[in-house]
């Protein structure tokens, strides 16, 4: 990637953590934010951005994506050469990148190919946090097979977004393994899920002892786990088991805020993927039965939003999203903002979301010493989540590099 150095004059920009916002110049060196003043000289070879009457934001950071998922039918994933995958990944990354998501961690799918790729410039898209494949057990929300089927090729280049182990000693084997190809984060089914073949929304997946063995293994290598559960009975058993995230969450109960509160757990709701099934489900050749489900999920979600951000708890944004509804990922902004604050939203796709990637102060925040990454809108997105939700940009800055401009979104 090119070492651009860009002085952005006459920001109005926003403080996220104050909530706030402040004017100035903005100057970066080599992708990071050397200097914040006024009247800053641009001292030589530096681009230069007007942004006179323009509020500046931090680059936006999806915490639940699938980069790989260019279908929703993630059973058939795994039957695609992981080529043709990769290919689709490229245009998935591209589009999160015009929507203004500088920044994304992948829950399963996502490996150190594409991440070194993002890196040296070769796939133009957000900067990647992985965690590999999820991890399932037998019959669990990561498991793809239907019921007549026996085998499962775990092999590690067919493109399936989760792998299965069963037991202590595997699921040890499993996290190592992740952890040795890279893996920012490791990632476990804990519940049933809504879309899976053999599994029920209200099971509980993996022993105690298994997820404790995987945090254990996970922490040793400073690193953590998050969980994907729905029910306050899988979300409390995972977070007492010393897991760091829950992903989705719709169905907590009391004594889950409290545990979150108490271990200073991270929250990421992906409600926009429910909206969107609900909206285009039956499309996709959604069952009567399962669209039903996706409307009571969506339900608890707003409810579990509101209970959640009333307590306080650490929240981040997600999305979710697979296949053809991909361009729904800005949407989040929208159907948060109907329940709690905006600086609320924006922090969970900004500071709060640095905070779980374990980036605090290098990413999601406009300070000297973070990442050049922006988004500049010509209207305040703290007045109206619209603006974000619509992708309506007039710039997209990654590392001070300008990457999109007058963006429509997709
Ligand atoms: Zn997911």
């Amino acid at each position: 990637m090119t070492e651009t150095n860009l002085l952005i004059k006459n920001a109005t920009y926003l403080d996220v953590v104050e909530g706030a916002y402040r004017k100035g110049d903005i100057k970066v060196n080599d992708g990071i934010i050397s200097e914040i003043g006024e009247n800053l000289a641009n001292d030589g070879a530096v681009e230069e951005l007007d942004a006179k009457g323009r509020f500046v934001l931090p680059g936006l950071i999806d915490c639940h994506v699938h980069v790989t998922a260019a279908t929703a039918d993630l059973g058939q994933l795994g039957e695609w050469s992981p080529n043709y995958v990769a290919l689709n990944t490229a245009k998935i990354m591209g589009a999160m990148l015009e929507r203004g998501f500088t920044t994304v961690r992948d829950a399963a799918g996502a490996d150190f190919g594409l991440h070194d790729a993002q890196a040296e410039g070769l796939l133009r898209g957000p900067r990647l946090f992985f965690g590999g494949k999820a991890l399932s057990q037998t019959g669990g929300h990561g498991d793809p097979r239907a019921r007549g089927r026996h085998s499962h090729d775990g092999d590690y280049c067919v493109p399936h977004i989760g792998t299965i182990a069963d037991g202590v000693d595997a699921v040890r084997l499993a996290v190592r393994d992740e952890l040795r190809k890279g893996a920012h984060h490791i990632k476990i089914m804990a519940g049933g899920g809504v879309a899976s073949p053999t599994d029920r929304i209200d099971s509980t997946q993996y022993s105690i002892s298994e997820i404790e063995a995987a945090v254990e293994e996970a922490e040793a290598a400073n690193r953590y786990v998050t969980a994907h559960a729905y029910t306050g009975r899988a979300i409390n058993r995972a977070l007492r088991a010393g897991v760091r995230g829950i992903e989705h969450g719709n169905l907590l109960d009391d004594e889950s805020l409290e545990l979150f509160k108490e271990r200073n757990a991270f929250l990421t709701m992906t409600l926009v993927t429910y909206w969107a099934l609900e909206r285009e489900g039956r499309d996709f050749g959604l069952s009567q039965e399962n669209w039903e489900k996706v409307a009571a999920v969506l339900d608890g979600g707003y409810e579990a939003l509101g209970r959640a951000h009333e307590a306080g708890i650490n929240l981040t944004y997600g999305t979710d999203l697979l296949g053809g509804m991909h361009r729904y990922q800005a949407k989040e902004f929208a159907i948060r903002g109907k329940v709690i604050p905006a600086i609320e939203v924006i922090r969970s796709a900004t500071v709060t979301a640095a905070a779980l990637l374990q980036r605090e102060g290098e990413l999601g925040v406009i300070a000297p010493g973070a990442a050049g990454d922006f988004i500049i809108t010509k209207e305040d997105p703290l007045n109206d989540l619209e603006i974000l939700a619509e992708s309506r940009l007039d710039f997209v800055i990654q590392q001070g590099d300008i990457v999109s401009s007058t963006s429509t979104g997709r």
